[in-house]
């Protein structure tokens, strides 16, 4: 469990490169943008590979009908910004506050520990998740963390 200075680029392609043929056999296409600049973080890259495969996979799992996930990795002064939009059915906004707790799913077969440990991850590493869903939509994760340059 090493904090390192990594490019969260690199972590992000590396998570979609491992879900890739979950994707292709739910007829789902993962377009991404990524910034140009290295989008630089500390922090452990496990865990944060594993926060994208919670959030990701859980995009996977509500595009029933296929389509197409976008994943944005960028900068905003001194927070990076990975984002993962879904064309899934949305989270109703009673539910909205429920996510991330406990053994909370909608899923037959769901564990509902998913969006927990990646609340716990991403706040060990100082940073936040926003959520932002319309019911009949879909539903955008947007990953925060702070931006941390090497030190040389
Ligand atoms: P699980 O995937 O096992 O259900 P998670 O913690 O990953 O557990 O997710 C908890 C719940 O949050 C899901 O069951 C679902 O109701 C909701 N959820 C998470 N991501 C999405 C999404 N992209 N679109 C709609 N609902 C979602
Ligand atoms: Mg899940």
């Amino acid at each position: 469990y090493e904090m390192a200075y990594k490019d969260i680029r690199t972590i992000m392609r590396d998570t979609i490169t491992l879900l890739e043929t979950q994707a292709i056999l739910h007829s789902i296409e993962i377009e991404s943008h990524f910034s140009e600049e290295t989008l630089w973080v500390r922090g452990v890259e496990n865990q944060l590979k594993q926060v994208f495969i919670n959030v990701l996979k859980n995009a996977i799992e509500v595009m029933q009908d296929g389509g197409t996930i976008t994943v944005t990795c960028m900068r905003d002064q001194s927070r990076i910004i990975a984002r993962i939009a879904d064309r899934g059915p949305g989270i109703p906004e009673e539910q909205l506050s429920k996510i991330g707790q406990p053994f909370y799913t909608t899923k037959e077969k769901g564990t509902g520990l998913g969006l927990m440990v990646t609340y716990k991850i991403v706040d060990n590493h100082q940073g936040s998740i926003e959520v932002n869903s319309r019911v009949g939509e879909g539903t955008t994760f947007d990953i925060i963390l702070p931006y941390q340059e090497p030190i040389e």
